[in-house]
């Protein structure tokens, strides 16, 4: 039989887990993965979580 083997433990996923941010400067959506979002059309930081 085989066995089932889950994937490796990752630990802190969280901050791994890509979030979609909106540019509040130029409107542009991207994805971020850090805790210092930035927008890569304009380089400004002011952004805002979104969906
Ligand atoms: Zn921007």
């Amino acid at each position: 039989m085989c066995a089932v083997g889950g994937p490796p433990d990752m630990g802190d996923t969280e901050s791994f887990f890509p979030t979609e941010y909106k540019c509040k400067d130029c409107d542009h959506k991207f994805k971020g993965t850090g805790v210092d979002p930035r927008c890569p059309t304009c380089q400004s930081q002011n952004v805002k979580r979104g969906k």
